[in-house]
């Protein structure tokens, strides 16, 4: 039988093979990879519903559809994410940017903002600890152009992730990578003219799966995301309660540290963070979904 694959026919071909293989957005999906192959935006596909596949389009959409199947992360598939209306790239050594992380980006815009003035006449200074893709840190300089920023992972492969898109942003000039363990690395940066205390805050979206929900996880992230991007210990709280301990030293005195946490953690990380007697004040950020996203801790 020769009947022609349009762009139409391999579409709904492909979002029924989709839904029966479980796939969580069939139409989304198949959407997504079919105008990646053809190197078109979305909105080309509806208009062009008649238009057949060439045979190496065809081959090029079988091999994502494979991928798919193996429950490869479209944003792997496709090498890039849209996160805070920018383009990330990302490979399987880095988590996937979420929507909820918006959330802690848009917290800590909003706080820099105010803190560095009008027109940012007093440019902040901030740190980003896990930065895998460079998400947070990446997006925060780019709406704050004045902004200079340190980040941390422990991956050197995510760090070369953050860096490619720290050029591709243009704002590799304002930003310094380090490999290494949580703040172990700025600590030991003793900067003379900067001193310890420089951070006006540091944001941070540590793993925050508590090591026995990593296995009810979709299998997308179970199987296809790094697991030291995921597991927080056995309560998921191990990144918070060393977070907390070690930034009040970083942190200049009107500072703030800023993490996104996972669902029914915002209470217990508040509280840590008060209890710990180095932050006075805590702010609870929900997100869109009504969930406690992201806690805000000041030290003064
Ligand atoms: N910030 C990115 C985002 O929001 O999309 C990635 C967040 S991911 C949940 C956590 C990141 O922390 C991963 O990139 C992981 O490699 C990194 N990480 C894990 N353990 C770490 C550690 N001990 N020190 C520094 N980074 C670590
Ligand atoms: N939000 C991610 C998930 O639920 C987890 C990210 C993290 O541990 N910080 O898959």
């Amino acid at each position: 039988m020769n009947e022609i694959w349009t762009i139409g026919r391999i579409l709904k071909w492909t979002e029924n093979f989709f839904k029966e293989k479980g796939i969580e957005s069939p139409r989304l999906d198949a959407e997504v990879l079919l105008g990646h192959v053809l190197k078109k935006e979305r909105i080309y596909l509806y208009v062009h519903f008649d238009e057949p596949l060439q045979p190496q389009e065809l081959a090029d959409y079988r091999e994502a559809i494979k991928q798919r199947i193996r429950r490869v992360p479209v944003a792997y598939i496709i090498g890039k994410r849209e996160f805070m209306g920018l383009t990330f790239h990302v490979t399987e050594d880095t988590l996937v940017p979420r929507p909820d992380t918006e959330i802690l980006v848009q917290a800590a815009i909003e706080r820099l903002k105010k803190m560095s003035g009008a027109e940012e006449a007093h440019p902040v200074h901030f740190a980003d600890i896990g930065t895998g893709t460079g998400a947070i840190c990446l997006s925060v300089l780019h709406y704050l152009p004045q902004a200079t920023a340190d980040t941390v992972d422990i991956s050197e492969a995510a760090r070369k992730v953050a860096e490619e898109n720290a050029e591709a942003l243009d704002v590799k000039g304002r930003v310094t990578f380090y490999t290494g363990d949580l703040l172990a690395p700025l600590a030991s940066q003793d900067g003379a003219a900067s001193g310890k205390a420089r951070y006006d805050a540091i944001l941070s979206n540590p793993p925050y799966i508590p090591d026995a929900d990593i296995e009810g996880l979709a299998p997308e992230v179970r199987c296809k995301e790094p697991r030291t991007a995921l597991a927080g210990g056995a309560d998921g709280l191990d990144f918070y309660r060393r977070l907390v301990a070690d930034s009040p030293a970083l942190l200049k005195d009107d500072g703030f540290l800023a993490v996104e946490v996972g669902i029914h953690q915002a209470q217990a990380v508040a509280k840590m963070a008060v209890e710990s007697g180095s932050f006075v004040r805590t702010e609870i950020i929900k997100d869109y979904g009504g969930i406690e996203r992201v806690v805000v801790a000041w030290k003064k």
